[in-house]
């Protein structure tokens, strides 16, 4: 759970990072980098906090060059805060680069254990620096690639490194007078590219373009290396993978609905796994209401599939993060009432449909449904867009372990029992997967148990 942004080359490098990772904030909240270059050095300012609140006008007034790269971070390996703030920079043999990343290594153990030995020091305690650590060790060029004279100095090196990581990663690479973009060979996260006359924009989603009137490109093609510099732009295919495996949680909760990834409108699909939920759904209500904001897409889509009215029944506080992504439980349980509060206008004497887009641990769902009740909801029925959650993400969604997933707690009934709920009902495995076309190439783990990466580190936990 990071957001990842890139610029080359613009006058205002620094302030169009700046700009597209502000738009990416829900991708992670809890600290915030932007690093530029001139050409020579590379200049970073990291902080822990929000865009909005950590970066100020004097922080990119230190950033000089016309290049620059951003990111957003929520923690999924290493400590959370500030600590692992990126872009990452680091000498290596190829000069200072710096990189950020989006994703998970599921061999970040074993390959920081593998160097160590050989004498590597680590700085931090996050997968992205193994980037840059692996950088020089070695060189290779898969078979079939024929490099650009300008590549021939440099790409070697990023080829090895990505031979010998593995699992999910999106990646920007600021390199010397280049631009790299990188995304693993199944896709698991999103990274796109967008124009602004003749700068090249990079953003994990492409709603961040908006926000610089730019033009949305394309997506960077899972397994691509994208090479920007003086002398153009430059693609290749290098590494292939027996499958696709783009995370279907970034279309059920993830990604902003005004975004475009994995090819398809985050907004269409996430409303059709609304109407999906209608169609497999047979209760009598109401009025439909989402559990703002994630809810909102899918709640319309099964409001107009069931010709039941839509109503917003949560109102929610704007001024608070979103209780998912907030590190603590105690933090999390006092958010919920922070953040939301019912709408007696449309509640009191109605049977109500309530849609949210997953259920997690199962506690948020319960204060709404007493909130609900409170404010004179005749019935609540609980409606999930998305199946349960039985299994943890390895790939860079920092959902809970095994243990604390209500679904692997506990039977449909308990947990319908346990959130006081007149009825609960989630969206098939099947209706997903009907949600997000048929296509066989998405990642669905985290309901179906299916991990189509094995996680080497695992095995070295159990040691
Ligand atoms: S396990 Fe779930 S959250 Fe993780 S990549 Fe797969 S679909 Fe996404």
């Amino acid at each position: 759970m990071c957001g990842i942004a890139g610029v080359y080359k613009s006058p205002h490098a620094p302030e169009y990072a700046y700009f597209l990772i502000y738009s990416l904030q829900h991708r992670g909240q809890e600290s915030v980098g932007i690093s530029s270059c001139d050409g020579k050095e590379i200049y970073s300012v990291k902080k822990a906090g929000r865009v909005i609140e950590a970066i100020k006008q004097e922080d990119l007034e230190k950033l000089k060059g016309d290049m620059a790269i951003a990111h957003v971070r929520y923690s999924t390996a290493g400590n959370a805060g500030g600590v692992n703030a990126q872009p990452i920079v680091k000498e290596t043999p190829l000069g200072k680069v710096a990189v950020v990343h989006n994703g998970n290594l599921v061999n970040f153990l074993s390959l920081r254990r593998e160097l160590e030995a050989k004498g590597v020091k680590f700085e931090y305690s996050s997968d992205s620096e193994l980037f840059l650590s692996l950088l020089g060790e070695d060189t290779y060029i898969p078979e079939g690639v024929n490099l650009h004279p300008e590549d021939r100095k440099i790409l070697p090196y990023i080829f090895h490194v990505l031979r010998r990581v593995k699992g999910a990663y999106s990646v920007l690479y600021m390199i010397r007078d280049k631009l790299v973009a990188v995304r693993d060979p199944y896709g698991f996260r999103p990274l796109c590219v967008g124009r602004k006359g003749n700068t090249i924009l990079f953003a994990s989603e492409s709603c961040a373009f908006e926000i610089l009137e730019a033009e949305f490109w394309r997506e960077i093609y899972s397994g691509e290396v994208f090479v920007v510099d003086k002398k153009g732009i430059r693609s290749y295919r290098a590494f292939k993978s027996p499958r696709k495996a783009m995370c279907v949680f970034e279309f059920v909760y993830f990604a902003r609905p005004d975004s475009y990834i994995f090819g398809d409108w985050v907004y269409n699909v996430r409303k059709e796994m609304g109407r999906q939920l209608a169609r497999e759904d047979d209760v009598k209500a109401d009025v439909v209401i989402p559990v703002p904001d994630s809810g909102v897409v899918p709640a319309l889509g099964y409001a107009e599939e069931k010709g039941i009215p839509f109503e917003y029944g949560l109102i929610r506080n704007h001024y608070v993060g979103r209780s998912f992504i907030e590190p603590t439980q105690e933090l999390r349980n006092l958010r919920v009432l922070m953040k939301l509060s019912p709408n007696r206008a449309v509640l009191k004497g109605k049977r109500v449909v309530v849609i949210d887009d997953s259920l997690v641990r199962g506690t948020t769902s319960k204060r709404i449904i007493t909130m609900l009740r409170r404010a004179g909801a005749k019935e609540v029925h609980l409606r999930i867009a998305s199946p349960p959650v039985v299994g943890p993400c390895y790939y860079g969604i920092d959902t809970p372990t095994k243990e604390e997933l209500i679904a692997n707690r506990m039977s449909l009934e308990e947990i319908g029992t346990f959130i006081e709920a007149d009825s609960l009902k989630y969206l098939s495995l099947e209706g997903l997967r009907k949600a997000v076309g048929n296509r066989e190439e998405f990642c669905d783990a985290c309901f179906s148990l299916n991990y189509p990466v094995e996680v080497e580190d695992l095995k070295l936990a159990k040691v």
